[in-house]
């Protein structure tokens, strides 16, 4: 099997003790695949984007390497670099993230790969992911060039899997993202729906995942899953309808990339042929782990072993 994600890595600054910063890369896409690669020897993981020609651009292509991704359709721009963000604690102990993504590379995805790529995707590759953020980065013009590609490659037997993952603040308004990953979503034959991300794209702070999966319902998605944090987790089908509850997690530290954890998961297991029982116990065991630790990549030797559960 093979997988290509399609989105943005960036350089992430963290301040820590006594003013410190430590880098790493991070974005929502690339943390499942670099999580899918470490759980998933038999898979092929590739990650599609664009880099710059800068340090952290070399950098970052080299980390893509050593976690032994699929480089083949990670492009590089002439002029523009790679995206950055810090991450800093305010006073009040609140984490304040400050982004310098407008002009990166990675934007230019549309422009960047050719009518070749995408024939080369749709002969070499099984699945395809990408998120809201995929999405959010991209003019209007080129979001609806991206469906129609995969809507191609779909035809063409490829499978497509999207997250919602909505940060309101990349998005023209909130109408249009709705527009927008709607049309996405009806697309996929996997969604992962964040019913936070649904509560903040549909302006109704106290929905409940039931009223998320009748929303949906109208979309026909083959496989819809709902995940609500500490809460639970939904699984629905055309026929079926799972509730899955969510063990407790003693000590969490970082709550960043628990999704992107968790679809990692749930795509190891389903992409290996097993039930959904395994797909969300995969997904909720690796995404437990990975909130214990700081950031979102956790070190390799604290990643847990997800083959046996
Ligand atoms: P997203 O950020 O994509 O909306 P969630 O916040 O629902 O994702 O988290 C994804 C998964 O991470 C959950 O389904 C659950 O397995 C796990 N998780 C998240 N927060 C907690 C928590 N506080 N305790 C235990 N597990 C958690």
């Amino acid at each position: 099997m093979k997988i290509l994600f399609i989105g943005e890595c960036m350089a992430e600054f963290r301040q820590g003790e006594a003013g410190v910063w430590h880098q790493a890369f991070a974005g929502d896409v690339f943390n499942t695949a670099v999580y899918m690669k470490r759980i998933s020897e038999e898979c092929e993981v590739a990650f599609a984007s664009v880099l710059g020609r800068d340090m952290f651009s070399q950098d970052l292509r080299h980390y893509c390497e050593q976690s032994r991704l699929d480089t083949r359709w990670l492009k590089s721009h002439e002029s523009r670099s790679c995206g950055v963000y810090f991450i800093q604690t305010d006073t009040a102990g609140e984490r304040q993230f400050t982004y310098y993504r407008e002009n990166s590379a990675a934007r230019t995805l549309l422009d960047t790969f050719s009518d070749n790529d995408f024939s080369a995707i749709a002969e070499q590759v099984d699945w395809v992911f990408l998120s809201g953020i995929s999405l959010a980065i991209l003019s209007a013009n080129d979001r609806s060039r991206l469906l129609e590609k995969l809507t191609d490659l779909r035809r063409q037997g490829v499978k497509l899997v999207f997250d919602t993952n909505f940060r309101p603040v990349l998005w023209e308004s909130r109408d249009k993202a709705k527009t927008d990953i709607y049309a996405f979503m009806e697309s996929c034959d996997l969604v992962f729906a964040g019913r936070e991300d649904m509560a903040s794209l549909l302006g109704r702070e106290d929905i409940t995942s039931q009223e998320v999966a009748d929303l949906l319902a109208p979309l026909c998605i083959p496989e819809l899953v709902i995940k609500a944090g500490a809460d639970h987790v939904m699984r629905l089908t055309q026929s079926e309808r799972q509730h899955f509850p969510v063990e407790p997690v003693g000590s969490v530290v970082d709550t960043t990339a628990a999704g992107d954890s968790f679809n990692a998961g749930y795509l190891s297991a389903l992409l290996a042929g097993q039930p959904p029982e395994q797909r969300v116990a995969k997904g909720q065991t690796l995404a437990a782990s990975v909130i214990q630790h700081p950031g979102a990549i956790i070190p390799v030797n604290v990643t847990p072993a997800v083959s046996s559960v």
